[in-house]
């Protein structure tokens, strides 16, 4: 844990009661705050009561004893109305920060030579975290990864001046964290999303932006116009940066799949199965650009890009029989994520999709029709899914998960391919059949294995 002391005597309202929610009030409490801590629901604040955080009615509480309001991300800030906990910290001039806030006041105090390195984007922010802290750590450095990702961020080990702390940033995170001032900011992409929760695209871009002004250095993906804009006043303030591009000119590129650094090739990803696809080399080109920045040398990065093993339910290779892969992208919720995986193979995947469609289904996916071999629907998007496909593609419904495996594996296996892909990438939300795209992802795992073992593969 990393106790903050920089509210040490002080009394803090701490609101939302999940995993980071109780971490903060440890955290509080163990560096000598006094915690008044508060949920809208009754099974949180049953919880947190139990594990030993100390509850307070906020709603009834007098506002002008508060130092700070520590609000866990998901609560709304701004929009589409404020929570009724901001209001009353407004009404009595209290601050309103988040956990990760904690943290940058706690090093800025305490350990500021503690490198810290944030990453942010629309999409990739959960890859380039994990391959960031794969590298450090396989170069021999003492590091902590967290944040958006795995453990809440005060749930890490102390600070200490050689420790890196890896920590991927969601907007709602910045946007809860005023002072962010890491020692290296990425930015891998701005595009529409979450705009329910900030109000207008140029809110969202200026949140965002927010990460990389406040950065000692910034790695910076200039893919599109609004990252190439923030890139453009980041160089213009005079601070080191690296761009990174898989389409243009940059500082580090990706073209094919060699990873280029001013100009020199420094990886070649061609047969890394963890990052297939351009926009995998675009998290490998922010991460290669953050740790330049950081101080490692080439040869301290490059050899560890090819050993990076992944995340789970992200073009994950879960199986392999002769020559068909079995890929488990789960993670894929939207059409625009399922784009990404269709654009690793160029013919023979066998596509499992479906689930709770996303507005516009998977009309966006029209270009990559003539890649499938045929498509496997599941779940409440199986109509509206089949009138998109139409003549274009072959289909079957199959209604469920385990029936897709059976028969998207029966005709991989058989259909004569050099290569071919069972691939399960459903551009859906996963609730109407799973508790979430994790749950999904396991399912397909066991079934998988299941096939794999019946067929004689271990
Ligand atoms: P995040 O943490 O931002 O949600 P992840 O690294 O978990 O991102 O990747 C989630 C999905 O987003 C992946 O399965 C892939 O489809 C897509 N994706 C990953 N990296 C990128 C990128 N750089 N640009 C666009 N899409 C990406």
């Amino acid at each position: 844990m990393i106790p903050i002391t920089t509210f040490s005597g002080l009394d803090v309202a701490v609101f939302g009661l999940g995993a980071s929610g109780n971490a903060t009030a440890y955290a509080l409490m163990e560096g000598g705050a006094r915690v008044a801590a508060w949920d809208d629901s009754e099974a949180g604040r049953k919880s947190a009561a139990a594990a030993g955080v100390p509850l307070v009615d906020l709603f009834r509480e007098d506002w002008s004893r508060f130092a700070a309001l520590i609000l866990a991300p998901g609560v709304p800030l701004t929009h589409p109305e404020p929570h009724w906990t901001v209001g009353k910290a407004r009404a009595a001039g209290v601050d309103v920060i988040g956990d990760i806030e904690l943290f940058c006041r706690e090093r800025a105090a305490i350990c500021p030579a503690a490198p810290f390195i944030a990453i942010t984007g629309t999409n990739g922010k959960s890859t380039t975290t994990a391959l960031i802290a794969h590298i450090l750590k396989e170069a021999g450095h003492d590091v902590q990864l967290g944040g958006n990702i795995g453990r809440a961020i005060l749930t890490l080990e102390p600070l200490q001046p050689e420790r890196f702390y890896v920590v991927e940033c969601s907007s709602f995170q910045i946007d809860l964290a005023p002072s962010i001032r890491p020692s290296v900011g990425v930015l891998l992409n701005v595009t529409p999303d979450h705009l329910d929760r900030h109000g207008t695209m140029e809110n969202y871009a200026r949140v965002k932006e927010r990460l990389v002004a406040g950065a000692d250095a910034a790695a910076v993906v200039v893919d599109d116009d609004c990252t190439r804009a923030i890139a453009g006043k980041y160089l213009a303030a005079g601070k080191p940066l690296l761009t990174a591009s898989t389409l243009d000119s940059a500082d580090i590129t990706y073209e094919g799949s060699v990873v280029s650094y001013h100009g020199e090739p420094v990886a070649d990803l061609a047969g890394v199965p963890s990052l297939r696809g351009r926009h995998n080399g675009e998290n490998a080109c922010a991460a290669y650009g953050a740790l330049r920045l950081a101080g490692l040398f080439d040869n301290e990065i490059a050899p560890f890009l090819s050993t990076y093993p992944g995340l789970p339910h992200r073009m994950e290779q879960i199986g392999r029989l002769g020559d068909t892969l079995f890929i488990n992208d789960s993670k894929a919720t939207n059409a625009e994520s399922t784009a990404k995986a269709l654009a690793a193979w160029p013919e023979g995947i066998h596509l499992i999709l479906g689930g709770k469609a996303k507005d516009g289904g998977i009309e966006g996916l029209r270009c990559f029709f003539p890649r499938l071999t045929k498509a496997y629907l599941i779940g409440a998007a199986t109509d509206e899914f089949a009138s998109t496909l139409g003549t274009a593609v072959p289909f079957e419904a199959c209604g469920t998960l385990d029936v897709a495996v059976a028969r998207a594996t029966q005709d991989a296996l058989t259909s004569g391919a050099a290569e071919s892909v069972v691939l399960l990438s459903p551009a859906c939300a996963s609730y109407d059949q799973f508790k979430n795209f994790e749950e999904r992802g396991d399912y397909f795992r066991r079934l998988v294995a299941a096939e794999l073992a019946r067929r004689g593969t271990p």
